[in-house]
């Protein structure tokens, strides 16, 4: 085991915002249970407010460390955390099954993914990030410009409870490689498992934690994107999301924001409907719905409608939810998940949809039977606001412009996925989706490609995670220019002669606007 990451110990006394309800505290530990069994995952001392300043500290003496190491140090560094991620991975799966309820192979993928994410950052950082020189430009001739792309400092990374290794490590390993030392607030339904991600970080570093936790509900996350760090990077809900932005605009504090998401799949009339069917039902169910790009709405052409209903509840029908060994996916983790999703479906319903599989009925208080309904109102909340359960609307368009401008109708933003065998048309109605992700015959491929940034549009956030312009949000960019040579006429200098100028605007005037402009 790598050595524990230091705590502070005392107790959050003044709450900046109201503590979650269903937060597993007292005023003193976090207990973490399991969301199904309450089997106790691990208690924490909660983090007071003062102790989010001295862990804040901590990190900017950390930071300093960190990017005076440089490229290559840093480099080895992050690779060393990744093989102690890699040769400990099963250990991390099992805490993942336990503390937040997914089957065991659904954490296998996630921690997969992390993996490849954490290598890719270490990999590419100098290459992205790295001093270069760029093109001085034609009056500036006798420059030499460079760019490069400087750490900030102390980045808090703020995450959620639903992919507690992949989404963090989306922010921790591309902060890290970017030069900067990071502050983590795991959520509160994922303490155990934010804890074991520091430690396994911090394996690679004897002389200053790389990764420090602060532990406790929303009001400790407010605590640290006040507290003074150099970039907030949260991941979670839009309404947090908006509270964060808002916290840290009296400072100016960078912010990158993950947040909500209501993905639609688009099936044109010549799509796979097997293929679409099996993605359809592993994107809306799998993880019990509750993946920021799970799949909530489908738009299928009004020629394969029925049968795409068809092959999607036959598929669905025969998955289980629970913890045991053959569970296709886990409980809730949130405890009022279910009243969210019992409001989204009685209120479809009640407004004429049709539940083709399941209904009210399949919601128990922590366990969720998969829900299909079709025919479902655009203006119902099932179709507008984050269900984050196992259901899908199914509703059927006219053609895929038809599908595109409904998938377009949502405030959120965050991926879709097209399913049709006529490419250019898929392709344009891939152009014209207002998101910030798109799966073409596939569902959330995107997120295996570390080279690609992740993050969506409107209320899904701000911002992008992953690949290089993933390492570029946690840095400032940095101009320089040398002079090389002093030019013939300064033309920063009060000693220029009186036609200096008008030359130079004539000059650029033929260059950018032609001989008559
Ligand atoms: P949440 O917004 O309730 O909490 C997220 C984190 O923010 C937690 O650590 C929480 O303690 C903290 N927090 C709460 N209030 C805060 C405040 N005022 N200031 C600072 N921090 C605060 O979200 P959640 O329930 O943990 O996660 C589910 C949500 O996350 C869903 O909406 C899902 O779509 C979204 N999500 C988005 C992505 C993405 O990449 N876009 C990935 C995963 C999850």
């Amino acid at each position: 085991m790598p050595p524990p990451t230091p705590v502070p110990r005392a107790v959050v006394r003044s709450s900046v915002v109201p503590m979650s309800p269903t937060a597993p505290q007292d005023t003193t530990w976090l207990h973490s249970r399991a969301p199904l069994s309450g089997e106790l995952i691990g208690t924490f001392p909660l983090t007071s407010e003062e102790g989010v300043s001295e862990v804040i500290d901590r990190a900017r003496l950390a930071a300093r460390w960190w990017a005076d190491l440089g490229w290559s140090a840093r480099r080895s560094r992050l690779l060393t955390a990744k093989r102690y991620l890699a040769r400990h991975a099963e250990e991390l799966v099992d805490l993942v099954h336990r503390e937040m309820g997914k089957p065991r192979d659904d954490a296998r993928l996630e921690v997969a993914l992390s993996l490849e994410h954490l290598h890719w950052a270490a990999v590419h950082a100098e290459r992205v990030l790295g001093e270069h020189r760029v093109p001085a430009g034609l009056l500036t001739i006798n420059q030499r410009a460079s760019l490069s792309y400087e750490p900030v400092g102390v980045v808090a990374v703020i995450g959620p409870w639903n992919y507690p290794v992949f989404t963090p490590i989306g922010s921790i390993a591309y902060a890290l490689a970017a030069g900067n030392a990071v502050v983590f607030k795991p959520s509160e339904f994922a303490t155990a498992i934010g804890d074991w991600l520091a430690r396994a970080f911090n394996s690679a570093s004897t002389e200053h934690p790389l990764v420090q936790t602060v532990i406790g509900a929303g009001n400790v996350g407010a605590a640290l994107a006040t507290g003074g760090v150099d970039l907030v990077s949260f991941t979670g809900s839009s309404a947090t999301g908006r509270r964060i932005l808002a916290a840290c605009a009296p400072t100016m504090t960078p912010v990158v924001l993950e947040c909500g998401g209501k993905d639609a799949v688009l099936v044109d009339d010549d799509a796979d409907i097997d293929a679409a069917a099996d993605a359809i039902v592993f994107g809306a169910f799998s993880n019990a719905g509750q993946t920021c790009v799970g799949v909530e709405r489908v738009y299928a052409h009004r020629d394969i409608h029925d049968e795409l209903v068809v092959a999607v509840a036959h598929r669905a029908q025969m998955l289980r939810p629970g913890t045991h060994g053959e569970a296709d996916y886990g409980p809730m983790t949130l405890p009022q998940a279910s009243a969210t999703i019992r409001r989204h479906v009685a209120d479809a319903i009640e407004r004429g949809a049709r539940p083709v599989l399941g209904g009210v009925e399949s919601i128990d208080e922590r366990t969720v039977e998969p829900i299909i309904l079709t025919d479902v109102p655009e203006d119902s909340p099932a179709m507008t606001e984050e269900t984050f359960g196992p259901t899908v609307a199914i509703n059927s368009v006219r053609d895929l412009d038809e599908a595109v401008d409904r998938a377009n109708a949502s405030g959120y933003g965050l991926a879709a996925s097209i399913f049709g065998r006529t490419i250019p048309r898929v392709e344009v109605a891939a152009r014209r989706l207002r998101v910030g992700m798109v799966s073409i015959n596939s569902w959330v491929m995107y997120a295996g490609v570390p080279s690609l940034p992740w993050g969506g549009v409107g209320e899904s956030g701000i911002g992008r995670i992953h690949g290089a312009d993933g390492l570029r949000a946690f840095t400032q960019p940095r101009s320089v220019v040398r002079q090389r040579f002093a030019l013939p006429i300064a033309l920063t200098s009060f000693e220029r002669p009186a036609w200096a100028g008008k030359v130079v605007l004539a000059a650029l005037r033929a260059r950018h606007g032609g001989w008559r402009g």
